[in-house]
């Protein structure tokens, strides 16, 4: 008979989490699923990184956990976000390798990926193949160690790291913080102050910049697809929504949620990070092909209103 795996998920109460706890309860699954968040372990310590593995003795890791935020948080807290990721990344692949572990799915991030690229989508390959945006280098650079990390263990010692790339992701569950969080949510929270306080809604930068969003829930589709079914060589795997669409559209979506499109102003004295860095969709299209998966991604118009309707439930609704 066939053992039941044990999956531990760092970083489970997360926006990615959360979404990957949803996608578990769907699919009905018999693995037994363990999620964790710093309050459980701090990762950043080697100590609480061996409890974690002594105490759960998992077969299989989906590693999320990060210190994570929007372009002003990557701006102004790079030293923290360095090291923070540095030493939780260290700790987790090194500890997933001495307490034997079977595979592991790690999370990187399509902005790790250079910013002056001949040509694109962006491939896998070019991971290391130039310097990342300015605006972000710290927490880059501790990701492109994770993705080094995984594969000299895979190299020297064989075992099954991989990792996902994802795009910028968005959903329930997201960090709404104004100055920390990614675009999408924090323009959410702006629009639904603008509107109550009768006030422009301003939208940082020019509203130029092109990104690849995906919801949170088909990434953890996508990841729990990668756990189960990828065992080839590639040790990256992009996970964009192959659409792009500028800054001032998602704003156009947003306020649109709000009947709110009259007031959108754009402050250009803040920053536009990259400009764009669009990712290539066929790595990970060719896995769902080879499996016989269809995958449709979730309507951005439609992922907008129901993350626009959590955050007025849970945030603003007591
Ligand atoms: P998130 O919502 O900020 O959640 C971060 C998770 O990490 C939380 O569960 C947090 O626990 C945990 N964590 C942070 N520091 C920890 C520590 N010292 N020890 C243990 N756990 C710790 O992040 P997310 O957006 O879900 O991101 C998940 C993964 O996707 C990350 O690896 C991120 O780099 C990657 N990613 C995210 C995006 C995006 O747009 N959000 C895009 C590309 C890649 P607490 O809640 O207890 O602090
Ligand atoms: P990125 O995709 O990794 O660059 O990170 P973000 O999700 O933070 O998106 C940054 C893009 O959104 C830049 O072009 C910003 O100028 C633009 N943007 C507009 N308003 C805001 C805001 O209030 N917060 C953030 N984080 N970005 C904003």
């Amino acid at each position: 008979m066939l053992k039941r795996s044990k999956i531990l998920v760092t970083g489970g109460n997360g926006l990615v989490g959360n979404a990957i706890q949803e996608a578990v309860k769907l699919n009905n699954t018999k693995e037994e699923y363990i999620f964790l968040s710093s309050k459980d372990f701090d990762l950043t310590s080697m100590e609480q990184t061996k409890k974690m593995f002594e105490t759960h003795s998992p077969n299989k890791v989906i590693h999320l956990a990060a210190n994570v935020g929007g372009l002003f948080k990557n701006m102004n807290q790079k030293v923290e976000m360095l090291e923070k990721n540095l030493m939780i990344n260290y700790n987790v692949v090194k500890c997933a390798h001495d307490y034997k572990v079977e595979k592991m799915v790690c999370c990187l991030s399509t902005c790790i990926f250079p910013d002056k690229i001949e040509k694109y989508p962006i491939n896998e390959d070019y991971l290391h193949q130039g310097p990342p945006h300015f605006s972000n280098d710290a927490y880059a650079y501790s990701k492109r160690m994770l993705e080094i990390h995984c594969q000299s263990y895979r190299e020297n010692y064989g075992d099954n790291f991989i990792c996902v790339s994802p795009t910028n992701v968005y959903g329930p569950h997201d960090n709404f913080d104004l100055e920390n969080g990614h675009v999408l949510p924090v323009l959410i929270h702006r629009c639904f102050l603008a509107k109550k306080n009768n006030e422009d809604f301003v939208v940082r930068g020019t509203g130029k910049p092109l990104r690849q969003f995906i919801f949170s829930q088909d990434l953890a589709k996508l990841i729990l697809i990668v756990l189960e079914k990828s065992n080839d060589n590639h040790t990256i795997l992009s996970c964009p929504e192959e659409q792009e669409i500028s800054i001032k559209d998602i704003a156009i979506l947003i306020a649109k949620c709000f009947d709110y499109e009259n007031r959108i102003v754009f402050d250009s004295s803040f920053s536009d990070g990259q400009y764009k860095k669009t990712v290539s969709i066929n790595r990970i299209q060719n896995l769902l092909d080879t499996e016989n998966l269809e995958f449709n991604f979730f309507p951005i118009e439609e992922g907008i209103k129901k993350t626009v309707d959590w955050f007025i439930t849970n945030k603003y609704n007591n």
